[in-house]
């Protein structure tokens, strides 16, 4: 054990995503287990807060010591209900009458079942903006997905599901849309 530790910072990556707010970019960590996030603030379950530096980013080290890719985090609702409502109808103003026919048709429903649903189509930069992540969507993101409001008992969308072209399931972070 050296006690002069150099503290050097290196970039995550695809292969190694940060495992705060799981993106392969901007974030750094050190070899003795430092993360130093450029999206996450505040208490994260499963990691310490080290310090906060002066260009607001904040350093953490897992709390067990182990490992860097734990992936346990805070749940954070990203938005209210109010704002899921009103990404929903903007959602469902983009998609166009060709996405929603072939979507139906490989789901093998009428179209307007899935317009009644209100279901719509959230480019890759919608996908970003909201957050949305899948299982795997860090190594292959997906350039756009069908939304699919979620709604409550009074009919209010409380979340947004996503499906990739391919099939592949994506919520918002913070939602837990199966
Ligand atoms: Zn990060």
């Amino acid at each position: 054990m050296t006690t002069a530790t150099k503290k050097q910072w290196k970039p995550f990556s695809r292969a190694k995503v940060c495992p705060l707010c799981e993106k392969p970019d901007r974030c750094l960590y050190t070899d003795d287990g430092a993360i130093r996030c450029f999206r996450t603030t505040g208490e994260v379950a499963g990691h310490r807060i080290v310090k906060t530096c002066s260009d607001h980013t904040v350093i953490y080290r897992p709390d067990d010591g182990n490992e860097t890719t734990k992936r346990s985090r805070t749940v954070q609702p990203a938005t209210n209900p109010l704002e899921w409502g009103k990404e929903a109808a903007r959602l469902a103003a983009a998609i166009t009458p060709q996405q929603l026919d072939a979507l139906a048709a490989r789901l093998q429903l009428p179209t307007f079942a899935l317009t009644a649903i209100d279901c719509g189509w959230a480019s890759r930069a919608d996908l970003k903006r909201l957050k949305v992540f899948g299982k795997d969507w860090d190594q292959d993101y997906p350039d756009g997905a069908y939304s699919f409001p979620e709604r409550d008992g009074h009919l209010r969308v409380i979340g947004i599901g996503f499906r990739a072209v391919d099939g592949r399931k994506g919520c918002p972070k913070g939602c837990d849309v199966a």
